[in-house]
């Protein structure tokens, strides 16, 4: 680990250790995924075997299935207690859960994604404290974030423009959607990426379908096409859609894209510190409403993103939270026409002290492909 990561991961168990003092919470319990990585610098691959990073006001301990140990030293110097697969790991939990000396232990706050059998293991090694959600607990870990952490989104979205150029190409009558999305795939781990997250694929009727698995149905001449893709690059994620239509786009069609791209870039020009995150929500919605369509969009305007595809801050009505430098979450008014067709269009945008900056570089104008 760097300086630089040291002294940032130093700063992220600050903040976690303020909101543990406020709530009386003696122990945060993480388990493998994104938040253990962000705190831990590292976090092993999720599986039914147990591992818990394990955080009180001073201390650190990490019980690890031993298979994992080698891999785990080489990215931290963090106290392990190791377990093998013959023994179990209640030994080890209950070593590690001593080492951090907080007794008695009476609130213990865990990760919401934990697997329910390690969260039943750590309550019987604890002797069954009150237990809340590390979102309960209010710590702004994740929310804002770094300048290096920024560049890494950067990164990702510059790549997530280059896959979106070849779903793009590979768009044509004849093809289906899981080719569209394979040729996405491809390109992303042709690129370097970790692993791909998504590669959404929807065409013509399907269109209609915010959420439409890309399947077997084959392109054809009159389609509309939302290609929603993302990827994860060193960590941290990428999102982006944009539209292709195949052959001539009927009026109604091109007026409807319009109104979309204009809510996009109302929403964009409405982000900056200070305002509320259901602002920027309403600033896309009310060109929606005047283009009278409003109804048709059935989803909140963004997500946060980050080492998560989806992470707060939420971009829709009732968040009253502020924006503040350093926020990156996504801008995607969409409208979707049962039978008909659907329209998205989403960018990925970091707070800044004078405005948006927005992270994906891809042309937002329709494509036609005749
Ligand atoms: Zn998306
Ligand atoms: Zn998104």
């Amino acid at each position: 680990m760097s300086q630089i990561e040291q002294v940032e991961m130093e700063h992220r168990l600050r903040i976690l250790r303020d909101a543990m003092a406020r709530s009386n919470v003696g122990i945060t319990a993480v388990a493998p995924g994104d938040m253990m990585r962000y705190l831990a610098g590292y976090a092993s691959y999720p599986d039914e075997r147990l591992c818990l990073l394990l955080i009180s006001a001073d201390k650190v301990a990490v019980v690890v299935p031993a298979l994992n140990a080698a891999e785990w030293q080489t990215h931290t110097t963090l106290p392990l207690y190791t377990w093998a697969d013959a023994e179990g790991p209640g030994a080890a939990l209950r070593a590690a859960l001593s080492s951090l000396e907080v007794s008695p232990l009476r609130r213990l706050a865990v990760d919401g994604e934990m697997r329910a059998d390690f969260l039943l293991h750590l309550l019987e090694a604890t002797g069954n404290p009150e237990v809340i959600t590390l979102a309960a607990l209010g710590a702004p870990l994740r929310l804002c974030k770094s300048p290096s952490e920024i560049a890494l989104l950067q990164a990702a979205a510059a790549q997530a423009d280059r896959a979106m150029q070849a779903a793009i190409e590979a768009c044509q009558p004849g093809v289906t959607e899981a080719q569209v999305a394979w040729a996405a795939e491809q390109a992303f781990r042709m690129d370097g990426a970790d692993y791909v997250c998504f590669t959404l694929v929807a065409s013509g009727p399907n269109s209609a379908f915010p959420h439409h698995r890309s399947g077997q149905r084959t392109l054809q001449r009159g389609d509309a096409v939302i290609i929603d893709i993302g990827a994860s690059l060193n960590h941290y994620k990428s999102d982006i859609t944009r539209v292709v239509y195949l052959g001539e786009p009927p009026l109604v069609f091109l007026r409807t894209y319009d109104a979309v791209l204009q809510a996009n870039e109302q929403a964009r020009a409405a982000v900056k510190p200070g305002v509320t995150a259901a602002s920027v929500d309403r600033a896309a919605r009310v060109v929606l409403e005047a283009a009278g369509c409003a109804g048709h969009f059935v989803h909140r305007t963004g997500h946060g993103l980050g080492l998560s595809v989806h992470e707060p801050p939420w971009i829709m009505a009732g968040n009253e939270q502020l924006l503040e430098e350093g926020m990156v979450f996504s801008i995607e008014p969409g409208v979707y026409f049962p039978g008909q067709f659907g329209i998205r269009i989403e960018d990925i945008v970091v707070v800044t002290a004078s405005g948006a900056r927005t992270l994906t570089g891809f042309d937002r104008r329709l494509v036609v492909k005749a």
